[in-house]
């Protein structure tokens, strides 16, 4: 079946006696018991798929993981409290029986920098950071880790080729696949490994959930699970039942996203105050021809970035106090528009020369663009944009 259909049916509907619900129960027991103490026994050992204690898995949760699993193509999947810590155990998974080094893209997500500096280095994990849209090489390592578009300057790596040669180098590939979603690209499909993805944007939607997802492939599944039995990172009953609501009007929602934004680029590329778009289905985007290669045909993502001609903080900040309907929060993938200032949130703690590198400029914003009529969110920025 297809993307959206499967979105809407897989995971749910399981056979309970005597009827079955049409959508999965918020089940918060915390423990469950048989007639059959040998059955019990079966479930602790493993040998038979059942349920004994809710941190090792809950008819929720496998509800919400057997969904995850099948929209990214994987083997199995972990529903996480938080992105967060969705990825600390996939790189611990990574890790497990390899060389404690990881390979990590430097535009990575501002508290995934902070995870690999302030967890793995302390537990003596050796951290180095490369370019991914220019990797010639894997060196040896435990694990590379990189995101389907780098956060803000929407950068795209060539994720088929670096996984073919982390294969080659023994290393495990994580895909965080937060920004694109399972409808544009299936990071699993092109050699990954695990994929992780903030469930708390565009899967969930609604701005209303914090929640994580590991989706793995079968060699890696095993330790992924017994780590999460170990620390137990597991989303809550409540939170796995509106992750599932939220996904089953996520390829709708991510459809309209998508034209939204291609809208939201073009005009801005043509304001006379606006000095530059990042835009992944800009045909002069750096990555264009990755991007045409790994993305789902006229789908290019929700995520537009800008910068304002000659603006510095000052003048970014009247600007984002003009909004009316936009949202100036921080976050992305919600239903709503939504504008953020790198400088001020996702990159606060990058030192400024890093910033220069990377690219993140004083006048530079992001736009979440969300699902409203394009027509308002146009008007609004029209309207932001021009007083000064
Ligand atoms: C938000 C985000 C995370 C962290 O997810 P939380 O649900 O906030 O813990 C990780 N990676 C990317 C790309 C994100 O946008």
């Amino acid at each position: 079946m297809r993307i959206e259909t499967r979105a809407i049916h897989a995971g749910d509907r399981k056979k309970a006696p005597p009827a079955v619900p049409v959508t999965t129960p918020i089940y918060t027991a915390a423990s469950y018991f048989y007639d059959d103490m040998e059955q019990l026994d079966r479930v602790f050992a493993r040998t038979e798929q059942g349920f004994s204690y809710s941190r090792y898995d809950n008819p929720s949760n496998h509800a919400l993981e057997e969904l995850a699993a099948s929209l990214e193509s994987g083997h199995g999947a972990l529903a996480c409290a938080s992105g967060m810590a969705a990825i600390q155990i996939a790189l611990a998974t990574a890790l497990e029986g390899r060389p404690k080094r990881i390979l990590a893209s430097y535009a990575l997500y501002g508290a995934t920098i902070s995870v690999l500096h302030k967890v793995f280095e302390p537990l003596g994990v050796e951290v180095e950071f490369a370019d991914m849209c220019e990797l010639a090489a894997v060196p040896s390592c435990g694990c590379v880790l990189m995101e389907t578009m780098s956060n803000p300057l929407l950068r795209v790596p060539p994720i088929d080729r670096i996984a073919e040669m982390a294969r080659a180098a023994g290393a495990a590939v994580i895909v965080d696949n937060t920004f694109a979603t399972p409808l544009l690209v299936r990071p699993m499909e092109l050699g990954a490994n695990m994929v992780v993805e903030s469930a708390t944007k565009y899967l969930a939607g609604h701005g209303d959930v914090l929640a994580g997802l590991v989706v793995s492939d079968a060699a890696h599944y095993d330790t992924l699970r017994m780590l999460s039995r170990a620390y137990g990172p597991v989303l809550g009953p409540f939170e796995c039942y509106l992750t599932m609501r939220g996904i089953k009007t996520f390829p709708l929602r991510m459809e309209r996203h998508c034209e939204n934004a291609c809208r939201v680029a073009e005009w801005l590329k043509r304001h006379p105050r606006v000095e530059r778009v990042y835009y992944p289905g800009d045909p002069q985007h750096p990555d264009a021809a990755t991007i045409e290669r790994l993305f789902a045909p006229g789908l290019r993502g929700g995520m537009v970035s800008f910068e304002i001609k000659g603006a510095g903080r000052e003048e970014v900040f009247r600007m984002m106090e003009r909004l009316a309907m936009i949202v100036p929060a921080t976050s992305l993938g919600d239903v709503h528009t939504m504008m953020l200032y790198p400088m001020m949130s996702s990159h606060r703690e990058v030192p400024p020369a890093e910033r220069d590198r990377m690219g993140i400029r004083e006048n530079l914003v992001r736009l979440s663009v969300g699902i409203e009529a394009a027509e308002d969110i146009l008007a609004d920025l029209a309207t932001a944009l021009e007083n000064r």
